[in-house]
C-alpha cells in the first residue's frame, strides 16, 4: 500500500515548489518540531536557541496560557493550574483517569461524552485542548523559522497508542490549526531518522527512555517495509525516577526531613537533575544543597556511586526488552541495530547495559532527544509531496488481542496481539439451541481466557438466523482492522447469508498501564486460566446435555421410557445439575458421562423412532441416492 500524495483541492502547486512541512514529537516531558531544510532534517529552535519545549501548560484567569519552561518553573507553586504530562491523559475516559489520578495532582470534572476535563483557573480544559496549546507554540515556531505557513505535519505517537489515543492526538493537531498528514509511531520515526529504511533488511530494536516512560519496540525491515513486531515498556519509569532516587540519597546525606516541604523538594530535584546530567559526561560532580535554615550541604557524587544508586532502575528496563523479544520470537542476537531514543539514554550506565544486553553498540549519533522529531520531519517532507519519487511503507500492529465472547464467558481470540495491520480474520461459530434465531456477539480485547478479565469493546446482535437444529447454523464472524487501527466486525450466517455488522470504536481505549497489567496477568494466571477454561467448557457441555435431555423427555419421555429407566435418567440428571453448580470440572465431566450412559438406550430408541417417522409415507427407494 503506497502512501498517497496529499494535495488539498484547489491548492495544487507547481511540481518543483518546496512545500513547508514539519515533524512534531509531542512528548510526555518535552516536545519538539523539526523540518527538512536544504535536504537536511533538523529540529527548530526558539528565540533563546532552545530546541526542547517542556510539555507543560499553565492556565490563569486573565491571561493566555503559558507553555514551556516558564510554565514548568511555576509547577510547584501553582500545581492545579499547571498541567504537565498531559500525554498520559490523551484518549482516556473519566474512569481511566481515576486510576492515573493519584500520580497527577489535577482536579478532574466529567465533560460531555464522558471525556474528563481538567479544572483550572482558565476554565475547564480537555487533554486534547492542553496538547493543542503545545502544538500551537510549535506551529508558530516552525512558521516563523521557515518563513511561511505549514502545509502539513506528521505527529509522532507511542507504538502502543490505541485508537482512542491516536484519535485524540489527531484532534489536538486539528485544534491547533495543523494539517495532520499522518500519525507516525515514535520508534519508526527514530529508525527513519537513521535511514534504516534505506538499509539492509533485518531487525531493529528502539530503546526509548524518556522523562517518565520507557518503551522498547522491535521493528522488522523487509523489502523497504517497516513492521512493528512487538512493543513493551513501563509507563512509570524514566529520568524523573532517577531524579527522585538521587533526591532521596541527598536527603539522607544532608539529613533533610521527609516533610521538608515542596520548596526544599523542588530544589533537591533540580540539584539531582543537574548532578545526573553532569555525570553523563564526567566521572564525578560536586553538589551543593541549600538548606532551609540558610546553611548548605556540600558533597561529591561519583559516577560509581551514581551507578550503584540507579543500577536496579536501569536493570528494570531490560525486563520489557526480554518480553518484546519473546513476543517477536527473537533472541537478542537477532537484532541487527539498536537505536537509542530519549534524554535518559545519555546516562552511561544505560548505554553500557543496553550494549551488553543486545551485544551490539547502539546507534546514538543523532541527539536522542531530537531523533524522533527528525524522523517525523523526513516523513512529513515526503508526505507533503517534496519527494515525489519516494514512497514509504509503514506498518503497525495491534497491541492487544481482539476476540469474541463464546459460551460460558470465554474469550475466543480472533486476531492475536502484535498482528500487523491492516488485517482481516474470520472464524465460524454455531448456534447453541435448536431453533435459535438470534445470536449476540460481544467483541472483547485482552489476553486472558475469561471475558470478565478482558476489556469489552462492543456488543451487537445477528438476527433472522433461519431456525435449525443446534450446531447446524454456520455463522462466520469477520474482524477487519484498517490501516488506521479501526476495527469493524461482521457476522454472517453462511447457509442463508444473513448479515450484521458493526464498526467498533472504543470510546477511550486502554491505558498503557492497563495493557501492561493485562499482559502480566495473562502470564501469571496461565495456570488458573487453563483450569477456568476447562471448567467453563464442562459447564457449557453440561448445559447442552441437560437442555437436550429435558427437551427429549418432554417430547417422548413418557412414551419411550419405563419407570426404572426414567428414574435412572432423572437421578443422573439431578447429579449433573448438582455438579454443574460446583467448580470441579472433572466431577462435571463424570456426571455428563453418567447421564449419557443412563440415557444411551433411550437415545437409540428416539433415533429409530425419528427415522421411522421420517420414512413414513416414503418408499425406501426415495432415500437411496440422497
Ligand atoms: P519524553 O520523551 O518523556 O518527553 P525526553 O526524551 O525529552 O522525554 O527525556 C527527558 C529526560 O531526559 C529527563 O528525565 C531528563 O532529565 C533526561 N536527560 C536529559 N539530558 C540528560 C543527560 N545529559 N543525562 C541524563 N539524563 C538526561
Ligand atoms: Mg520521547
Amino acid at each position: 500500500m503506497a502512501l498517497l500524495q496529499i494535495s488539498e483541492p484547489g491548492q495544487s502547486t507547481a511540481p518543483h515548489e518546496h512545500r513547508l512541512a514539519a515533524g512534531i514529537d509531542l512528548g510526555t516531558t518535552n516536545s519538539l518540531v523539526a523540518s527538512v531544510r536544504s535536504g537536511v532534517a533538523e529540529t527548530l529552535p526558539d528565540n533563546n536557541d532552545g530546541h526542547l519545549l517542556a510539555s507543560v501548560v499553565r492556565y490563569s484567569a486573565d491571561a493566555e496560557p503559558v507553555v514551556g519552561q516558564a510554565a514548568l518553573e511555576t509547577a510547584t507553586e501553582d500545581p492545579l493550574n499547571t498541567i504537565a504530562s498531559v500525554k498520559r491523559l490523551m484518549g482516556r475516559g473519566v474512569d481511566d483517569v481515576k486510576h492515573i489520578g493519584t500520580r497527577l495532582p489535577y482536579e478532574f470534572v466529567p465533560g460531555s461524552s464522558g471525556m474528563p476535563l481538567l479544572h483550572t483557573a482558565g476554565g475547564d480544559v480537555s487533554p486534547v485542548e492542553v496538547s493543542a496549546e503545545i502544538l500551537r507554540v510549535l506551529k508558530v515556531r516552525a512558521e516563523e523559522t521557515l518563513g511561511g505557513e505549514l502545509q502539513g505535519v506528521v505527529i509522532t505517537v507511542p507504538a502502543y497508542f490505541d485508537d482512542a489515543q491516536r484519535q485524540a492526538t489527531r484532534d489536538a493537531g486539528r485544534l491547533a490549526g495543523l494539517n495532520v498528514l499522518r500519525l507516525l509511531n515514535e520508534p519508526t520515526a527514530a529508525a527513519v531518522a537513521y535511514g534504516l529504511d534505506q538499509g539492509a533488511e533485518g531487525h531493529v530494536a528502539i530503546y526509548d527512555l524518556g522523562g517518565g516512560t520507557f518503551d522498547i519496540s522491535i521493528l522488522k525491515l523487509n523489502k523497504g517495509v517497516f513492521e512493528v513486531l512487538s512493543t513493551a515498556g513501563d509507563s512509570a519509569l524514566g529520568g524523573d525516577d532517577i531524579d527522585r532516587l538521587l533526591a532521596n540519597w541527598l536527603m539522607q546525606q544532608a539529613v533533610i526531613a521527609e516533610d521538608a516541604g515542596h520548596v526544599q523538594m523542588r530544589h533537591l530535584l533540580q540539584v539531582s537533575r543537574t548532578a545526573k546530567e553532569a555525570l553523563s559526561i564526567s566521572d564525578s560532580t560536586d553538589i551543593r544543597v541549600d538548606l532551609q535554615d540558610g546553611s548548605g550541604w556540600t558533597g561529591t557524587l561519583t559516577r560509581e556511586q551514581f551507578n550503584e544508586l540507579t543500577g536496579t532502575l536501569v536493570e528494570k528496563t531490560l525486563i520489557p526488552c526480554r518480553r518484546a523479544l519473546r513476543d517477536a520470537g527473537l533472541r537478542a542476537s537477532d537484532i541487527g541495530s539498536v537505536v537509542m531514543v530519549g534524554g535518559s539514554t545519555r546516562v552511561p550506565l544505560v548505554r553500557e547495559r543496553v550494549t551488553e544486553f543486545f551485544a551490539t553498540e547502539p546507534m546514538q549519533d543523532i541527539d536522542p532527544e531530537r531523533v524522533v522529531a527528525v524522523g517525523a520531519a523526513i516523513q512529513a517532507d515526503i508526505l507533503v509531496g517534496n519527494k515525489p519519487d519516494e514512497e514509504v511503507l509503514l506498518l503497525d500492529v495491534i497491541p492487544l488481542s481482539l476476540g469474541i465472547e463464546t459460551m460460558g464467558g470465554l474469550a475466543e481470540k480472533i486476531i492475536p496481539r502484535n498482528t500487523t495491520i491492516p488485517t482481516a480474520r474470520a472464524q465460524e461459530f454455531t448456534t447453541f439451541k435448536d431453533g435459535q434465531t438470534a445470536m449476540s456477539l460481544h467483541v472483547v480485547q485482552g489476553e486472558r481466557d475469561l471475558v470478565d478479565d478482558c476489556r469489552s469493546l462492543a456488543k451487537f446482535e445477528l438476527h433472522d438466523i433461519p431456525p435449525m437444529v443446534a450446531g447446524a447454523a454456520r455463522i462466520k464472524v469477520t474482524f477487519q482492522v484498517d490501516a488506521d487501527g479501526l476495527l469493524s466486525v461482521t457476522a454472517e450466517e453462511q447457509t442463508q447469508s444473513v448479515k450484521s455488522s458493526i464498526e467498533v470504536k472504543p470510546s477511550y481505549g486502554l491505558s498503557d498501564n492497563e495493557i501492561e497489567t493485562m499482559l502480566r496477568d495473562s502470564m501469571e494466571h496461565a495456570g488458573d486460566d487453563r483450569d477456568n477454561r476447562r471448567l467453563r467448557e464442562e459447564q457449557v457441555a453440561a448445559d447442552r446435555v441437560l437442555e437436550s435431555l429435558h427437551a427429549a423427555l418432554v417430547a417422548d419421555g413418557d412414551r419411550l421410557l419405563d419407570d426404572t429407566e426414567r428414574r435412572a435418567i432423572d437421578a443422573a440428571a439431578a447429579r449433573l445439575e448438582e455438579k454443574r453448580k460446583g467448580d470441579d470440572y472433572r466431577a462435571i465431566k463424570q456426571a455428563i458421562e453418567a447421564v449419557e450412559n443412563a440415557s444411551s438406550s433411550y437415545v437409540e430408541r428416539r433415533m429409530n423412532a425419528s427415522i421411522r417417522e421420517a420414512m413414513a409415507g416414503h418408499r425406501v427407494d426415495d432415500f437411496k441416492s440422497s
